[in-house]
Formats: C-alpha cells, structure tokens, sequence
C-alpha cells in the first residue's frame, strides 16, 4: 500500500487530531502537502466522529449532536495548484477498516435534523448493516443483500475568503425568510463546536466564527453524496486557494439515489486510496463552476428495476407546479406503500430506499403543471419475488423484527 497521509484513531475524539476540520474556512491550515503525480491513502472518521454505535437502540441518532459534523480528513494541498486551475483526483480505492465492518443507517428526529420524509417518520430509528467483504445486509432490515458502490459523501477543495462570503450570505438571507422552522432553512455558523485542524487561538476564534458548516453541496462540492463518485471515478474540482486544500469524510458504503434518509446512506469509517494531478487554469479552459467527474469504470450490476412514478401532486391533493421535490417524494412514498405488502414496515422499506444502490430520475420538468420523478429499485437485492403477479405479493416477513425506534424524552 502507499503511504497513509492522514491516520486517525477511532478510540479517540476527532478534536484531538490536526488533520481534521469540520468546517468550510479558507484559513485552515493545510494539513499535509503532497506533489502533483502523489498517489496517497487518507484515513476518515464516519461523518459525525463515532456518535452513532452499533446496537439496537436509536438513542444515539434522536440525540446526536448535529452542530459537530462532518469531521472531515485534510486539508490536502497539492504543491502548485493555484485559483483557477482544476484539481484532477482519482479515487483509486475505498474501504473499511478490517476493525470496524458495519456502517449505520438512520432518520433523524423532526426536532433534531429531521430528513425527506420527516412528516411521515418524525421519530429517530436506526438500522446497522454489516459488511461482507463487497456485500451489505442487516438484523433490522432482513430480505435485502447488495453489493456496495462505495463513496466519499463529501470531497472538496477550500472556498476562497471571497466564496465563503458568498455562502454566508445567501444562506443567512433565506433562514432568514423563517428563523423558527423545525427543522432549520439552513445551518449557520457556529462556532462553538467548531474543530479548525491546526488552527489556535484567536485566529481559530475568528475563523470558527464563519466557517460555513458542511452540510450543504456548494460550487466545490462538498456533501454531494453522490452514490456514483466510487472508487474508480475520476472527479474535477475547481481549486480557489492556493494549493486547493483538499478534504473529504462522511463515507458511505451504499446510498440510494437522493440519500433520502439523511442519517443517511450506510454510514462508515475508512480510508480512500487517491492520486492528484493538476489542470493549470483548467476552470476556464473548460467552464467548469462546479466539479465535474467520470464515474467508475466498475458498478454492481443491477440490470432490473421496478420504478416507481410520482408526479407533483403533493399527500394532500394539492396540486405544485413542476415541483421535482415533491415529484420525488411521492416516487418514494410509493414504493414504500408496495414494500409493505411484502411484510415490511415503513422504516424497514425507508432504510432500504436510503441505503440500496436505488436510482433516482428526473424524468419529466416540461410537461405543465406536473413534473415526473422516477424511484428505480433494483429487483435483484431481494432474497424473494419482488414483482406484482397474479397470486399476490407473498408476505416475506412477520412484522417481529422492525428498525429500533428511539424512545420519546
Ligand atoms: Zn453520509
């Protein structure tokens, strides 16, 4: 294997170690230098540090601490790369660590985080899935196994002074339109919670105080959680400080398109094994604003799909204009309503929509008032007939296992 360039330790918290940070600030320290050409392993905590174990009890997900994540590992600068330039990364490989072979999935409480279908389970529930060398399955979740299309949820370069503004802004003025909504428009800096790497003192005060939090993609990607970035894909990011500065975490071993639970895909320490290279002035050659990528030559082969239409007509009737979000929604509640007639719950069908190598599609935005959205569910991660025949949909399971359900405080 290469060089580690990171090492972190799950024994112990991610703020007593400088290579990680989990905020957006251009006055970060770079963690670690590397040459154009490197190729290197980095090492990741899952994305809310080691608050969530793996038991039966969702305890941990209704009272996780959302004001910490993600605790990313860098940043990496690469010697050279300049504002303007592309930063070539290659995801060689990822993995788990052999000391560590499960990832969690969960949905978050409405009062604490909340997730896509959050008015449908307002309650915090959990789900652990082991893993088996390139496969997943889980105690809570039976009748499913899959192959993982494993992924950082979140890689990024540093946002210049300039761009950070920009996001502090527009992010302030839209909370702004409803400060009291449960859950929040939008999570703001905050510092208190803030780890800055290397960075001490009143310069890490100042930085805390607005360094944008890393829940939202951005123009350097960021938490995309695109299930597809795996290992093999090729990504261009747009480079805004000298060096770049480099970080990732928060990554997944399987995600579902949208990774609609929020809590989110299956959920995993690991490392990633890269290599960088540079595009000089690469962003304006090419137009590129956001980062662009060639996913990996290698995929589950998943061939065979029920989908699942929804349209922009919301649960009460309502009628939306071309609304993708609720289009896709109903995609979804539909395909939850079909897996309950096979014996599962509703968690037990959500956590497999989150975490499933499912594929979400934008099928139709033109067709006035109602926009389409797709939920393509692979047939084959079933252990039994998943599609509608003349006999009925066999009950597979007797309801006596479900996804464990955080007690109410
Ligand atoms: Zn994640």
């Amino acid at each position: 294997m290469p060089d580690t360039l990171i090492k972190i330790d799950l024994s112990q918290s991610p703020y007593e170690n400088e290579m990680i940070h989990n905020r957006w600030h251009p006055d970060i320290p770079i963690a670690a230098w590397v040459d154009p050409g490197d190729d290197f392993v980095v090492e990741t905590y899952d994305w809310t540090g080691g608050q969530i174990k793996n038991d039966d009890d969702a305890a941990d997900v209704r009272d996780v601490d959302l004001t910490q994540v993600h605790f990313l590992s860098g940043p990496i600068g690469v010697k050279g790369a300049e504002p303007g330039d592309l930063l070539v990364v290659d995801i060689l490989d990822i993995g788990a660590f052999d000391t560590c072979l499960w990832g969690f999935n969960g949905f978050f409480s409405k009062q604490n985080g909340g997730g896509f279908l959050t008015d449908h389970f307002p309650e915090a529930q959990k789900s652990i899935w082991d893993i088996e060398g390139m496969f997943t399955k889980s105690r809570h979740v039976p009748g499913v196994r899959y192959a993982g299309l494993i992924h950082p949820g979140l890689i990024g370069c540093l946002p210049s002074k300039e761009m950070l503004s920009t996001w502090n802004e527009r992010e302030k003025a839209l909370f702004d339109t409803d400060p009291d909504r449960v859950p929040a428009l939008a999570t703001l800096p905050y510092g208190e919670t803030a780890h800055m790497g290397k960075l001490t003192g009143d310069a890490k005060a100042a930085a805390a105080a607005e360094g944008a939090r890393t829940v939202p993609p951005r123009e350097h990607g960021g938490n995309c959680d695109i299930k597809d970035l795996s290992r093999g894909s090729k990504i261009y990011f747009p480079v805004y400080v000298d060096g770049g500065g480099l970080s990732m975490g928060d990554l997944h071993f399987s995600q579902g398109d949208g990774e609609i639970t929020f809590c989110g895909a299956i959920e995993m320490a690991g490392w990633v094994h890269l290599k960088v290279s540079l595009l000089k002035g690469g962003m304006a050659k090419y137009g590129v604003k956001n980062p662009i990528f060639r996913p990996s030559p290698i995929t589950p082969k998943y061939d065979d799909y029920l989908i699942f239409e929804g349209i922009s007509v919301d649960e009460q009737g309502k009628q939306h204009y071309l609304d993708v979000h609720i289009a896709y929604r109903q995609a979804c509640l539909n395909a939850i309503e079909y897996l309950k007639k096979f014996g599962y719950t509703g968690a037990q069908a959500y956590a497999i929509l989150g975490t499933a190598p499912v594929q979400g599609h934008i099928s139709g935005v033109v067709d006035i008032p109602n926009a389409c959205a797709t939920l393509w569910l692979p047939t084959d991660i079933f252990e039994f007939d998943v599609m509608p025949g003349s006999d009925g949909p066999t009950k597979y399971l007797d309801g006596s296992i479900d996804v464990p359900l955080a007690p109410d405080l």
